[in-house]
């Protein structure tokens, strides 16, 4: 297994955001995270990228303890939160650089990979100007090019495709393909249901810091259409009478 949650408890606070829960990932996939804003989903990449603590529970990032070892997970993991924070006043080149050396990645090494990937994404026209000037989804693609210039084992996405525009979200899609090809295992939360039955493997879909279900994309999807199975699951409300009270309201 790449991750491996067991009797996680998170609180914030009084509250438990996560509670109970368990989770195993297997390497070398895509696994897509679904679930209605406030699920959790934000707080569960967080601790499997080491940048936020637990109360109970373990979890295992391709076998390293993130409870006694977080900078440890850090090292093998790329974040990519769903804002961007970036350095404004530095051009995208000069943060790829600064990223590499806080990371310890050799200069030629760092930079090689920087032009790769700046050129995968259509992004060399903005090498110059500063990051503050940029559209969110160019600082999106910054946000991502970051965190693969140390060649993560594992990359988390936290909404990060959202603000692509659809040619880049076609890159990404091919990018994240070639990367799982090459042994990478990607983890990434979206409410892109297309993206997420176009691109994973595998599927959680969460409600209130619970898993409501797992599985292959393919078998989740044999009876029903992923929004449909989403939707049954996670909503509270009774989605033909709201719509049916808005066409009333409507007319
Ligand atoms: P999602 O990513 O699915 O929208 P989050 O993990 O961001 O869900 O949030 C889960 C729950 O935790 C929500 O009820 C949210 O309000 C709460 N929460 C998130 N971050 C914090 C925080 N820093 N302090 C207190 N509560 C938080």
């Amino acid at each position: 297994m790449s991750i491996k949650i067991i009797s996680l408890s998170k609180f914030y606070g009084e509250k438990e955001v996560l509670s109970d829960f368990s989770l195993e990932i297997k390497g070398g996939q895509v696994f897509g995270i679904l679930g209605p804003n406030g699920s959790g989903k934000t707080t569960l990449l967080k601790v499997m990228a080491g940048i936020s603590q637990f109360e109970r529970g373990s979890v295992f990032v391709e076998g390293i303890d993130a409870r006694v070892d977080q900078i440890g997970v850090r090292k093998i993991v790329g974040y990519v939160p769903e804002t961007p924070y970036l350095y404004e006043s530095l051009t995208p080149y000069e943060y790829f650089s600064f990223i590499g050396s806080i990371r310890g990645i050799q200069k030629d090494i760092a930079e090689r990979r920087a032009d790769d990937l700046t050129r995968a994404f259509g992004m060399e026209e903005y090498n110059d100007q500063f990051i503050g000037s940029l559209s969110f989804g160019t600082k999106q693609k910054v946000s991502i090019i970051a965190a693969l210039i140390h060649a993560p084992k594992i990359l988390i996405l936290d909404e990060s495709i959202n603000g692509l525009d659809p040619q880049s979200a076609k890159i990404f899609r091919d990018l994240l393909r070639s990367l799982v090809n090459d042994g990478m295992t990607v983890v990434f939360s979206t409410h892109i249901l297309e993206i997420a039955e176009n691109v994973c493997e595998e599927i959680a879909i969460m409600k209130a810091g619970k898993i409501v279900a797992q599985g292959k994309t393919s078998e989740l999807l044999k009876e029903k259409s992923l929004e449909d199975l989403f939707i049954g699951l996670t909503s509270t409300e009774d989605i033909t009478s709201i719509v049916s009270a808005l066409r009333g309201t409507l007319r």
